[in-house]
C-alpha cells in the first residue's frame, strides 16, 4: 500500500531520523485532574500555521477550573489552559486542518530556548495545563526537551497528536518526559472514514497502533473526534470503539470553519438541527456513561445550553456530582481561561479565532493575558451581539466566537449554528 505523503510514505516517516512524529494534531484534549485547576480548549494561527485544529483539541478541566470559567469558583480570568502549536509540520493532510499543515520546518518556529522562556513566563503568573500541539508536535526534535522543561516547572503537560508516529520507543519517551495524557484524533470508527478525512491511507491503523503503544506504557489516552457530515452518522460507533478499547475519554468537536475547514465548510458543516440532535444525544450518553468514561463536547458551546435546559425540564439539579466538570464550566472559554500560542509566538484566544492579542517574542505572555484588548472584549459578556447578547444561557454558553467571526467578521456577533431562540425573542 502506498502511504505516500508529501513525497514520503508513512513508513518513511516512521523510519526517519526524527524518530518521533505522529501525524496531525488535533487538539482537543483534556486533562483530568484530581487537584483543582485546569480546563481547556483550542487554537489556530493567523497565518495558516500548522495543524489540525482541532486540535482543539479539548482539554478537560477539573471542577475548579470549570468553575472559574463559569464564574462560579476560582479566580476570575485565571489562565487555565494553553494550547501551543509548536510546529506547522505534519505528515497528514486532513481536510479540516486548522493549521494547514506544512511539509517543511518554518523558519519562524520558536527555538528551543525561546520555548523555555515562554514556559518561564507562563509559570510566573499562572499554572495552566499546557497542551503541546501542531501540526504534528512530534515532528519537533526538541519536543521531549520542551515537555520535560514544562513538567519540571510544575505544569501539567498534555500532547495532542495524530498518533501515527507513536511507536513503542516514542511511547516510552512520551511517558518519561512527564506528559500526563495524550489526545489522539480519530475521525471515524473505521479506516475508510478516518483515512478519507485524513487524506492518508493507513492513518487509522497507524493511529490505533499509537494508542496501543501508549496504553502498554500505562498512559492515559483520549480520543478527539471532529464531527462533520462525513461521520455524523458514525458517532455511535466511535463511542462503541472507545468503550471497547478502554480509552480514557472521548471528546467530540464540532467543525469550525478555519484553515482547511473554510474550504469544506459548505459541504461538511452539519446543519443546525443535526448539530442540535447530536449534542442532545451526546448529553444522554454523558449521563449514561458518567461513571465509566469521560465524555466532553468541545467547542460546541450550546451543549451547555442543552444540558441546562434538559436538566431543568427533567427536574434534575446540576452539580459536579450529577454532571461532573460540565456543571462548573461554560461553553466557550477562549480568552477567559484559554490562550493559544502559534508556532511563531502569536497569541490568540483560541486556535480557531485569528484575533491577534500579541506575540510572546515582543511582550510577555503575562502582559498579553492581562492587558490585551481582545481578551478583555471576550471576558465582557455584555458585548455579545445578536441572539447571544440577549440569551438567558449566555453565561453558560457564550456561543462559538470563531464561528461568529467566520460568518460575519465580528467575533462578538451571534453564533451562527445555534437553533435556539432566546426567551426575550420567544416572548415578543
Ligand atoms: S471560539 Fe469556538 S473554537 Fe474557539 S474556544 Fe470558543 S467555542 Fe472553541
Ligand atoms: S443564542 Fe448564543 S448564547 Fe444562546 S444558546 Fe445560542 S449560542 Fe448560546
Amino acid at each position: 500500500m502506498d502511504f505516500r505523503l508529501c513525497g514520503m510514505t508513512l513508513r518513511d516517516f516512521k523510519n526517519s531520523p526524527v524518530n518521533f512524529g505522529s501525524i496531525n494534531q488535533d487538539y482537543k484534549f483534556m486533562i483530568n485532574n484530581n487537584n483543582q485547576n485546569n480546563n481547556a480548549e483550542t487554537a489556530d494561527t493567523k497565518d495558516k500555521g500548522a495543524g489540525h485544529p482541532h486540535g482543539m483539541p479539548g482539554v478537560m478541566p477539573d471542577a475548579s477550573i470549570l468553575g472559574s470559567m463559569a464564574g462560579t469558583a476560582g479566580k476570575k480570568n485565571e489562565l487555565r489552559l494553553v494550547f501551543w502549536e509548536l510546529t506547522a509540520r505534519c505528515n497528514l493532510k486532513c481536510i479540516h486542518c486548522r493549521a494547514e499543515a506544512q511539509e517543511e520546518r518554518q523558519k519562524d518556529e520558536l527555538s528551543t530556548e525561546e520555548c523555555f522562556a515562554v514556559i518561564d513566563n507562563l509559570c510566573s503568573f499562572s499554572n495552566p495545563i499546557l497542551i503541546l500541539t501542531g501540526g504534528e508536535p512530534l515532528y519537533r526534535q526538541d519536543i521531549f526537551e520542551i515537555a520535560s522543561y514544562a513538567s519540571n516547572k510544575g505544569l501539567r503537560v498534555a500532547l495532542a497528536t495524530n498518533g501515527t508516529l507513536i511507536d513503542k520507543e516514542t511511547a516510552i519517551r512520551i511517558k518519561e518526559c512527564g506528559i500526563k495524557r495524550v489526545a489522539i484524533s480519530l475521525d471515524g470508527s473505521n479506516a475508510q472514514t478516518h483515512d478519507s478525512f485524513r487524506m492518508i491511507p493507513g492513518s487509522f491503523d497507524a493511529a490505533f497502533d499509537g494508542i496501543k503503544n501508549l496504553q502498554n506504557e500505562g498512559m492515559e489516552v483520549q480520543v478527539n473526534t471532529t464531527i462533520a457530515k462525513h461521520n455524523q452518522d458514525e458517532v455511535k460507533d466511535i463511542l462503541k470503539l472507545v468503550l471497547e478499547n478502554n480509552l480514557k475519554a472521548l471528546h467530540i468537536f464540532m467543525l469550525v470553519p478555519v484553515g482547511c475547514g473554510v474550504q469544506i465548510a459548505d459541504t461538511q458543516m452539519l446543519d443546525k438541527q443535526k448539530y442540535e440532535d447530536i449534542l442532545s444525544w451526546f448529553y444522554d450518553k454523558t449521563m449514561e456513561f458518567k461513571d465509566k468514561l469521560e465524555l466532553k463536547a468541545t467547542c460546541a458551546p450550546h451543549y451547555f445550553r442543552i444540558m441546562h435546559k434538559r436538566a431543568k425540564d427533567e427536574g434534575i439539579s446540576i452539580s459536579p456530582k450529577t454532571h461532573g466538570m460540565a456543571a462548573v464550566t461554560r461553553g466557550c472559554l477562549a480568552g477567559s481561561s484559554v490562550m493559544f500560542i502559534s508556532r511563531k509566538g502569536d497569541v490568540q484566544p483560541c486556535g480557531y479565532l485569528p484575533a491577534l492579542a500579541g506575540n510572546v517574542l515582543k511582550e510577555s505572555a503575562k502582559k498579553i493575558w492581562e492587558s490585551s484588548e481582545v481578551f478583555a472584549n471576550l471576558r465582557d459578556l455584555s458585548l455579545l451581539k445578536g441572539k447571544c447578547g440577549i440569551c438567558e444561557y449566555k453565561k453558560v454558553c457564550e456561543g462559538c466566537r470563531a464561528r461568529a467571526y467566520y460568518e460575519t467578521g465580528d467575533y462578538l456577533a451571534e453564533e451562527p449554528y445555534c437553533i435556539y431562540e432566546p426567551s426575550l425573542i420567544q416572548n415578543k
